[in-house]
């Protein structure tokens, strides 16, 4: 019987793949091999038996593969898509998720509890006038606040001659809103006002050249101190804690009569002091007061039949607290190792 010697196959076939000028004549030779060569070693096969017949079935087929593999014209590419195959078995790769950033999800957070409590939710320019910023909102000419507020004024030409209703500044908070919100709408009403304010400030870990605040203003027929203790009370409640505990504390600002801050109980020590309260057992987190009549008259609201309340706090400065964060520059630097956290 003619010895079957599959090596010496390849080897013709190496030699006349070789010689081929065509991609044409190249799969010719490829089926020829196939067809005729290889075909007729399966059939002669069947005659051979024992482990012979194995070994020589087994390099026949590898062969048929490596003919195969020529005959597509890229036995190379075939192999590295053959690699690079997809193994259903292997556990998959985790899917990197995006996280909302904190202080995004804590104003949400204030924006509902206030919604609960009957609040609307109003927005207002950063790109505020003077006379918003500052003259309806009682600060005088000369007040040493204008100062004190770092303001990032903008250029215009003949600045010195422009109203202050015409002169622009970035706005330093968020309470010229009251005023334009007054001004279109009639008592009583609910508002917050969340958004960015700015200040012409060297930033440093507590402070940053904008940041964000939550405004709050209520008026109506005989609005107190005792509704503001009450609705400032329920937010706390709800956003850290159902036993914190609220104190005021007299304060000065030009838009409000008589003014005050409001301190929480330390909910990190409970009381106890620690580096967060500075010892003290207590955090002041907003600034409050009754709306002064002069900030009603501006937005032509009557203060003999009218009163209010109104108080800002910053977001950043709650949620630094609430997550022990030291450096309020963390929140702008956009670095996805601090945002990953939340
Ligand atoms: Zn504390």
């Amino acid at each position: 019987m003619k010895e079957i010697n599959i090596g010496k196959i390849k080897d013709r076939f190496s030699q006349e793949l070789k010689g081929a000028k065509s991609d044409n004549e190249k799969k010719k030779i490829c089926k020829k091999y196939i067809e005729d060569e290889l075909s007729s070693v399966f059939v002669l096969l069947k005659n051979i038996s024992g482990p012979k017949r194995a070994t020589i079935g087994k390099d026949a087929n590898n062969l048929k593969q490596f003919i195969l593999e020529k005959m597509n014209d890229g036995g190379e590419k075939k192999r590295e898509e053959r690699e690079e195959m997809i193994d259903v078995t292997l556990p998959g790769e985790s899917v990197k998720r995006g996280s909302i950033h904190p202080l995004t999800s804590l104003q949400e957070r204030c924006k509902r509890i206030f919604a609960n409590c009957g609040f609307s939710i109003i927005d207002g320019p950063e790109l505020e006038s003077e006379w918003y910023n500052f003259d309806a909102l009682n600060f005088k000419q000369d007040h040493p606040v204008r100062e004190m507020q770092d303001t990032l004024f903008i250029k215009q030409k003949n600045r010195e001659k422009l109203s202050s209703k015409e002169k622009l500044l970035m706005r330093t908070h968020t309470s010229p809103v009251q005023v334009r919100y007054m001004e279109k709408r009639k008592p009583p009403l609910r508002i917050i006002v969340p958004g960015r304010v700015f200040r012409n400030e060297a930033t440093d870990s507590s402070h940053e050249i904008n940041f964000y605040q939550i405004e709050g203003l209520m008026v109506g027929k005989k609005i107190s101190v005792a509704n503001f203790k009450a609705v400032i009370g329920y937010f706390f409640r709800q956003l850290f804690d159902s036993n914190i505990e609220i104190r005021l504390r007299p304060s000065f600002f030009p838009f409000t009569e008589p003014s005050f801050e409001v301190d929480v109980s330390c909910t990190i020590c409970n009381k106890r002091g620690c580096s967060v309260c500075k010892q003290t057992g207590w955090i002041e987190i907003v600034g409050a007061g009754m709306v002064h009549p002069n900030v009603l008259e501006s937005a032509k609201v009557d203060p003999t039949k009218f009163t209010g309340f109104a108080f800002g706090m910053g977001i950043d400065r709650i949620a630094m607290i609430e997550h022990k964060i030291d450096d309020i520059r963390l929140f702008y630097g956009g670095d996805l190792r601090f945002l990953k956290q939340f």
